[in-house]
């Protein structure tokens, strides 16, 4: 049965949370480090909530998310009021301090894991479910913050994740997870009537889940599901979000239960209208793009609302998404240039372009008529902007064929690189960087605040290389790294070098726990002023004889860590990427690089969530890595780094990137991913970490001698490298000595 109810009119899915100027992740830190207790970090919080409430509701929202602020992530918050949280923390007492250690672990315990959220940036904690694994309600956090809205008279509506999505993301004995729903049901319906008593006209359950293959019988489960928590008589109005993509067959399976709403993301190209069934529900209509950053076409979204207004028992305007994947808001950003800035729209903006057009819906478009025009002036600007179309470009590209993507056969490159670089059996090298230690933090900082100028920050740098290469001589690597310290990032630092690129100041967006990145925004096309490595790269060589790698970010993963273009594919974006990088190669090859790796970590995070998207993402993502890398000659090595080990549907896509030397994380899954790549009859170079350098660990030289010998029994010699996982960056000096000098030991034993 649905319950009465009154549709709302504009909303957003979900709340950044770490404050506009990051004051959560200042006050977490300060407590994590003692310097402040549990009631500071619990008045920051509640401080930041009051203000981004009163400021929504202020700004014409009629439906407020709530419950979405999180001190660490929204999964292990849903684990926590599930009484989810593994075993192994329940032995400590004081609750803020317990979760903390389910989220980050302890001297004595292991965190949960963490991993990307569907196919963002963002990292959940991945819940823990087990045998006896039982289940109970914990709502206070959620009760406490619906209770604070309310107070402030906000027109609030809690967020939970829903049960599907829960238990699908969630970690289980033989992926069994699902079985457990009937057990999660009741929690599910003692909570809604909670809510309902606590005054909560509306709920959102988030099931975002719904937008990947979901089979026949999971389909089922989710009516099923629905079908039972809509029959509460007891309970607000259930809104079921889903986002990140088109929900497809979920949606019709949604539209025959009782819920009163249903939420979808109409920037994936979802066709809502073709659903009569809609007729008896509200329809959240996520129009408004969550997880970019460009204003919207107001008109174009006006439309796709009056279509559905035909077919919904009533629409309320929204996000695609929760705008915790944007930044707070374009007023910080000073250092844009205006044109690009009116083409812009961070999260406050997003919330402004919601209230237009639900004022356009009730009150007819002559009310805003202003922001309309406002939005059609931005949009003719951007379009005619002659930096969104470089001819040059645009026809080097055209100019290309198969030949510029595909080198000479591996086998015939091998041999040539092997007297070109003259190395041992079992070569030894590391992944790129070294610790970030506080002399270049300390040397960003002043060059920053212009105590500084910029030779002495190349000064300082330089200093730093050559103690990184002066370490990895003494120790006896093989081939050897500049250890990136002029980088704060390894993709804003190519964007700042790129023409088509723009960076924020203040565009800060969570990325895991108090971890925030800033994304760069690629607005035009792309190309290089003038070669970005070079002199870094040139210098370090020139301090040994050994090869020193040229060291670049790959197409994908600057394009998967930046905010894209959204009027053009995105392949087509990453052939403009990759072509600048393909020049950045052949600079560095004629520099004397000998070896090149171009990182590839994000290369399986941008894969598409539905199968049959997959594909065609594969075979351009491959093709502009090929682009990137196939512009040196034979003799050049090409070496590529992937930050994960389970390689799943990308696995054959890695021997289609035909690097020379591809490194991997293996460290923690022992080598097995080894025998995967061979069943793909991937035969080229290829180092599996024996180094897991996630940990503080120094792994000792019987330990990296065995993963030494369990690769040699899936791979012969002559394609065996010895590396660390990942790089070193977040590492102590200390440890990375020890670590490296176990690791030559090992290696120089067996050959
Ligand atoms: N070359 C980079 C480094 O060593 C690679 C980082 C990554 O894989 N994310 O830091
Ligand atoms: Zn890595």
């Amino acid at each position: 049965m649905t319950v009465s109810h009154t549709p709302f009119t504009a909303t957003v899915l979900g709340l950044p949370r770490v404050g506009p100027n990051r004051e959560l992740k200042r006050a977490t830190e300060s407590y994590w480090a003692g310097r402040a207790d549990a009631a500071h970090l619990h008045a920051v919080g509640r401080e930041l909530r009051r203000a981004q409430l009163t400021e929504l509701a202020a700004a014409g929202l009629d439906s407020v998310p709530v419950g979405t602020f999180s001190y660490y992530d929204q999964m292990l918050d849903t684990a926590e009021l599930l009484g989810a949280l593994p075993p192994r923390v329940a032995g400590i007492a004081d609750p803020l301090d317990r979760y903390f250690a389910a989220a980050r672990g302890t001297d004595t315990v292991a965190p949960l894991e963490m991993t990307k959220w569907f196919d963002t940036n963002y990292h959940y904690l991945v819940p823990e479910i087990d045998t006896d694994t039982a289940f109970s309600l914990h709502p206070g956090k959620l009760l406490t913050e619906l209770g604070e809205a309310i107070e402030l008279g906000v027109p609030a509506r809690p967020v939970v994740i829903g049960p599907i999505t829960f238990l699908k993301l969630a970690k289980a004995a033989d992926n069994a997870a699902l079985e457990r729903l009937p057990e999660l049901l009741p929690l599910y319906l003692d909570l809604l009537a909670q809510l309902a008593d606590a005054g909560a006209q509306w709920v959102q359950l988030d099931e975002p889940v719904l937008v990947t293959d979901l089979t026949e019988a999971e389909l089922a489960l989710v009516g099923r599901t629905y079908s039972a928590l809509s029959a509460a008589q007891h309970r607000p109005a259930i809104l079921v979000a889903t986002y990140f993509g088109h929900p497809d067959a979920a949606l019709a399976v949604l539209a025959d239960t009782e819920i009163e709403g249903v939420a979808v993301d109409l920037t994936a190209g979802t066709d809502v209208a073709a659903l009569p069934a809609l007729a008896r529900k509200l329809v959240v209509a996520g129009v408004v793009d969550g997880r970019n950053v460009w204003r919207a076409d107001l008109d174009a979204a006006l439309g796709t609302l009056v279509t559905l207004l035909g077919s919904a028992e009533s629409v309320a305007v929204s996000s695609s998404c929760s705008l915790l994947h944007v930044p707070y808001s374009l007023t910080p950003e000073t250092g844009l240039d205006e044109r690009l800035r009116s083409w812009l729209a961070f999260g406050a903006e997003k919330v402004g372009e919601v209230r237009v057009l639900a004022t356009a819906l009730t009150a007819g478009v002559d009310a805003v008529a202003d922001e309309l025009a406002a939005a059609r002036a931005a949009a003719d600007s951007r379009r005619t902007d002659p930096r969104l179309h470089n001819d040059r470009v645009r026809s080097r590209l055209a100019a290309l064929d198969e030949n510029d993507l595909t080198r000479s056969p591996a086998d015939e490159r091998r041999v040539l690189q092997r007297d070109h670089l003259d190395l041992p059996v079992l070569p030894t090298t590391t992944i790129g960087s070294y610790p970030q230690t506080s002399t270049i933090r300390l040397a960003r900082a002043a060059l920053r605040k212009g105590e500084i100028d910029q030779a002495e920050y190349e000064r300082r740098m330089r200093a730093e290389i050559a103690d990184v290469i002066a370490l990895q001589e003494k120790l006896g690597l093989d081939v050897l790294v500049h250890g990136e310290p002029e980088r704060n990032d390894m993709v804003q630092y190519f964007a700042e070098l790129l023409d088509g690129f723009a960076v924020t100041e203040a565009g800060w967006v969570q990325s895991y726990g108090t971890r925030c990145v800033r994304p760069p925004i690629l607005f035009g096309d792309v190309t290089r002023p003038e070669a970005m490595t070079l002199s870094w790269i040139g210098y370090a060589q020139s301090l040994t004889t050994k090869p020193v790698k040229g060291m670049l970010t790959g197409p994908v993963t600057i394009l998967a860590w930046s905010f894209v273009r959204d009027d053009q594919p995105l392949g087509d974006s990453a052939r403009q990427v990759a072509l600048a990088i393909r020049d950045e190669t052949v600079d560095l090859e004629a520099g004397g690089a000998r070896i090149i790796q171009v990182d590839e970590p994000a290369l399986r995070e941008l894969l598409p969530l539905r199968a049959a998207e997959q594909p065609a993402y594969l075979r351009w993502s491959v093709d502009s890595f090929r682009l990137a890398t196939a512009g040196v000659a034979d003799t050049t090595q090409v070496h590529t780094h992937l930050c994960y080990s389970e390689f799943g549907e990308v696995i054959s896509a890695i021997a289609g990137l035909d690097a020379d030397v591809t490194s991997i994380e293996a460290a923690r899954s022992h080598m097995e991913v080894l025998d995967d790549l061979n069943a793909a009859g991937f035969a080229l170079g290829v180092g599996p970490g024996v180094y897991d350098i996630h940990s503080p660990r120094v792994p000792s030289v019987e330990e990296i001698t065995t993963s030494l010998s369990a690769a040699l029994k899936a791979v012969p010699a002559e394609r065996l490298w010895v590396n660390p996982d990942c790089g070193l960056k977040t590492r102590g000096p200390v440890e990375v000595e020890e670590s490296l000098r176990n690791l030559v030991t090992a290696a120089a034993a067996l050959r």
